[in-house]
């Protein structure tokens, strides 16, 4: 593994965290998409992954959400949080994400 990651950031934890459902389409994930692209520089953390159907994933590419106008239904990715899951902390969420995602962010607001 090239990049380190967060403890216990696994496939299974991945689709766990997102109900193995994809986070494009909410079908059935089978895949782990990275949101910002790995070529591009996205990072393999919580942050980045989200669980995707095959179908979904293949259309994405190395493409981000905004340049295909998709929208992330679960929201932010984030790293998960509950007595289930060890606390990793929290994050805000990457400005870039602002464009795709559903939420108010400050940053956002600002820019606008
Ligand atoms: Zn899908």
């Amino acid at each position: 593994m090239p990049y380190r990651t967060h403890v216990g950031l696994s496939r299974r934890a991945i689709f766990a965290r997102d109900g193995w459902r994809c986070a494009y389409c909410r079908g059935p994930a089978q895949t782990i998409d990275h949101v910002f692209p790995r070529s591009r520089g996205g990072m393999h953390a919580w942050e980045n992954v989200v669980a995707a159907c095959a179908k979904c994933n293949h259309t994405k590419g190395d493409k981000t959400p905004a340049e295909l106008g998709w929208r992330l239904h679960g929201g932010v990715p984030a790293a998960p949080k509950g007595q289930a899951w060890r606390v990793l902390g929290h994050r805000l969420p990457d400005p870039r994400w602002a464009d795709w995602l559903d939420i108010p962010m400050p940053e956002a607001e600002a820019a606008a």
